[in-house]
């Protein structure tokens, strides 16, 4: 490869996940893997027991309660097996035969959660947006106070729809934040498990954030294998086996980004500009509309339809001339979807919304 190649990388990358990160992550991640640290390797073969790299993780997890500002309060995690292993992991952890959960079905995340959830016990689906294929958050459903928990979907990555109102109870909240995580504040106090694969607004593919309030733990009386039991990865700090290093390094990098570009606050007002920017020109320009209910709108990922379908070949030709990259829709709602996480540039989404213009132009 030539030594060229990295600086004209530029595309316009609007892809769902694995994602867009910065620049100057992606930087730091390649000198890592030629010399980290001028130690004279490369991260990818060194012992995780080393210093250096101990303190990665160390820092990874310091770093994530300081974003979020969680205190003592909840152990932090770095785990393997995605997100889609904490559907069951969660529930083997903190619900019993003689317990109930309860869950919310804002689509295909947490369908594949309830699937999972129901092995280990009682589970109740208070609400579902299946009835208008996931286009809208339900709200107004009662919460149960007996519940062990409420897993919650908080960004729906495939439908573009975000919780933006959270449900009046006190039954802890389980919440897949995967696709938003550290792209706006908090309110911890809802909140007894938060768990987000790494790959959509928090780095590479292969490691799994998971937050668990204390007093969540300790609850269930069944036999959890070692691997799968968060007090075995809690008391070994997230290094009981081998831990996946670079992932881990590449999401501290990304995190330490986030806190130098003014924290999650510092995010969620670049995150609004964006989407600001996308919706308006979907409110305006008669070739396309959003498909989200306007009051649930993600600020991560954002769905829109062609009304004349038969342009979607041309539209998906002209962006990608353009270096837009990433914005086919998913199979189940159709049409486009620009995720506009955290490392995005607002000039991407106005390149996306300049052709959107010029379409309109062109056929409108
Ligand atoms: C991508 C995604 C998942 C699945 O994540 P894996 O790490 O691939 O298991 C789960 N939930 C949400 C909201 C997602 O966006």
């Amino acid at each position: 490869m030539k030594a060229t190649s990295i600086d004209t990388m530029k595309k316009h990358n609007f892809s769902a996940g694995p994602a867009v990160l910065p620049r100057t992550v992606i930087e730091q991640a390649a000198k890592a893997t030629l010399n980290f640290n001028d130690s004279g390797l490369s991260i990818l073969e060194m012992s995780h027991r080393g210093k250096d790299l101990v303190e990665v993780l160390e820092n990874a997890m310091s770093l994530c309660k300081e974003l979020l500002g969680l205190d003592d309060d909840y152990e932090v995690m770095f785990l393997t097996g995605g997100a889609s292993s904490q559907f069951y992991m969660t529930a083997m952890n903190f619900l019993d035969e003689n317990g109930k959960a309860c869950i919310v079905d804002t689509g295909t995340w947490s369908s594949k959660a309830i699937k999972e959830i129901k092995r280990f016990g009682p589970l109740e689906t208070l609400a579902s947006s299946k009835d208008k294929n996931y286009s809208y958050i339900p709200k107004g459903y009662q919460v149960p106070s007996d519940a062990s928990f409420l897993h919650i979907t908080s960004n729906n990555t495939i439908y573009g729809t975000q919780h933006h109102e959270w449900p009046d109870t006190k039954v802890p909240l389980i919440c897949d934040m995967s696709s938003d995580i550290f792209s706006r504040p908090i309110d911890k106090n809802k909140y007894g498990v938060i768990y987000a694969g790494a790959q959509k607004n928090m780095g590479p593919a292969g490691t799994t954030l998971v937050i668990v309030r204390k007093d969540m733990l300790g609850k269930v009386k069944r036999e959890i294998p070692t691997m799968l039991d968060y007090n075995t990865h809690i008391q070994k700090k997230s290094a009981f086996n081998t831990w996946p290093v670079l992932p881990i390094y590449v999401s501290m990098l990304t995190m330490q980004w986030v806190k130098e570009n003014g924290g999650v606050e510092g995010m969620q007002v670049r995150n609004q500009e964006k989407a600001d920017l996308l919706y308006q020109e979907l409110d305006s320009n008669p070739l396309f509309k959003g498909v989200a209910a306007k009051e649930d709108r993600s600020l991560m990922n954002i769905t829109f339809l062609i009304n004349d379908e038969s342009l979607t070949e041309e539209f998906l030709r002209v962006t990608s001339e353009q270096g837009v990259s990433g914005i086919k829709g998913h199979r189940s709602v159709g049409g486009f979807r620009a995720s506009t996480y955290n490392a995005l540039e607002k000039q991407s989404v106005e390149v996306l919304v300049d052709i959107m213009k010029s379409f309109a132009n062109k056929y409108g």
